[in-house]
């Protein structure tokens, strides 16, 4: 997946485009950039990307996804519903606005289901937030149908989706609102950077000044702009902007060389019996940056993680035990271990975590393992990796 593995020429191009005049802010220096926009730039190539009316360009992923969510509307008090398998960003954009993340089940689509969530919507539920792990989605046609049943915003985290379609349609795109991270692992990089992207021009408006200290970028007098609201800075600064410029150009080229890597280890997995392969919705398109499948259980899993290590097989993982992408290990959150003063509400709904069991994630989550899909890889390399990979699982079942 990461976009750091072919790096070069494109991207150092644009670099110095911005290296030679100096003006590295995205905003105002009019006289002084010698034309150079890279973020306007960026924006623009990436509305098409997308096929989306606007994107608004952060300074990360987890910005992007607290921008979205504050351009919406969503603040103090109100619920936001995620999965039990992500990143911990996700929980970490909705508390920095004082909302509140309510966890819910995952199915083998390695994301929400929709049951889960429909079970878990409140009175304080404003928002729901599909985060599409590793490069496939939920069935979003019911999660829509949940949304606009109760009136509520659906929210894309599309960080590891970049280039995965559904029904035609680039994820991200899909939803009231969609994010997207451009940091230093993801499949197109700025180094760190985010998108926000919609199709609702008052959502744009809002993340475009909420993200710059709610200036309203009237005129090209910095000094003289207004705040109609409060902001913060989760700008993007123009050498990072450049570098993503290089990247989205190749994303074609980057996502072609992961369906190759993919199929040919899918194929090479597919004749074992014991293995079967993550949900992907009826008109879903993964953007192959992760292999994911699925053994009996628990036990072979973690035995089959081991004999991948011991078959010299890296950047494989079974989620069950990690401290960033599943509940189980998210001690400081159940703890609400904050510098800070929480809430009183806050600090209750992250109690309620320590004694709710997610066993349906458990046992999704528990058999699952995820190969991360990288593009600098030889097909040799490729071609040896499923003979390994193969012989791997072999050694356990
Ligand atoms: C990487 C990632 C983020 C956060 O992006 P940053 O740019 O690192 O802040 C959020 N959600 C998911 C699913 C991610 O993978």
């Amino acid at each position: 997946m990461p976009g750091f593995e072919l790096f070069g020429d494109l991207e150092r191009k644009e670099v110095n485009d911005v290296l030679d005049n100096g003006v590295l802010m995205r905003y105002g220096f009019d006289g002084m950039r010698n034309g150079h926009w890279k973020a306007k730039a960026l924006e623009t190539e990436l509305q098409s990307t997308f096929q989306t009316s606007h994107v608004q360009l952060v300074s990360s992923g987890t910005a992007a996804v607290s921008v979205a969510l504050a351009s919406a509307g969503i603040g103090a008090g109100d619920e936001v519903i995620m999965p039990t398998f992500t990143f911990v960003a996700s929980f970490e954009a909705i508390m920095m606005l004082g909302a509140i993340p309510v966890l819910v089940d995952i199915d083998e689509t390695l994301t929400l289901d929709p049951k889960a969530v429909e079970a878990a919507i409140t009175s304080k539920t404003k928002a729901v937030m599909i985060v599409q792990m590793c490069g496939s989605m939920g069935d979003l046609d019911a999660l829509q149908a949940v949304c606009s049943k109760n009136n509520l915003l659906l929210v894309e985290d599309a960080c590891q989706a970049i280039g995965g379609t559904y029904k035609g349609k680039p994820l991200g795109s899909i939803g009231d609102l969609g994010c997207f991270s451009f940091d230093f692992v993801k499949t197109i990089t700025c180094g760190e950077g985010g998108a926000v992207i919609t199709n609702n021009e008052t959502y744009y408006v809002n993340a475009d000044h909420y993200s710059d200290h709610g200036h309203d970028h009237i005129g090209s007098d910095r000094g003289a702009e207004t705040h109609p609201f409060l902001g913060y800075n989760f700008r993007i600064s123009e050498l990072h902007a450049a570098v993503g410029l290089a990247q989205v150009k190749r994303l074609p080229e980057f996502i072609a060389i992961q369906k190759k890597h993919y199929t040919i280890l899918r194929n090479a997995l597919a004749d074992i019996p014991e293995v079967s392969f993550r949900k992907v919705p009826e008109g879903g398109e993964e953007s192959y940056a992760f292999l994911n499948f699925f053994l009996p259980d628990l036990e072979t899993a973690r035995k089959v993680t081991t004999a991948f290590k011991e078959h010299g097989i890296d950047a494989c993982w079974n989620y069950f035990d990690n401290n960033w992408h599943y509940v189980r290990k998210w001690h400081h959150l159940k703890d609400a271990k904050s510098l800070y003063p929480l809430t009183s509400e806050i600090k209750a709904a992250l109690s309620k975590l320590k004694t709710t069991e997610f066993s349906q994630s458990d046992a999704v989550i528990g058999r699952n393992i995820s190969c991360l899909i990288k593009m600098s890889w030889t097909e040799e390399e490729v071609n040896e990796r499923a003979s390994k990979m193969v012989a791997a699982i072999k050694s356990v079942i």
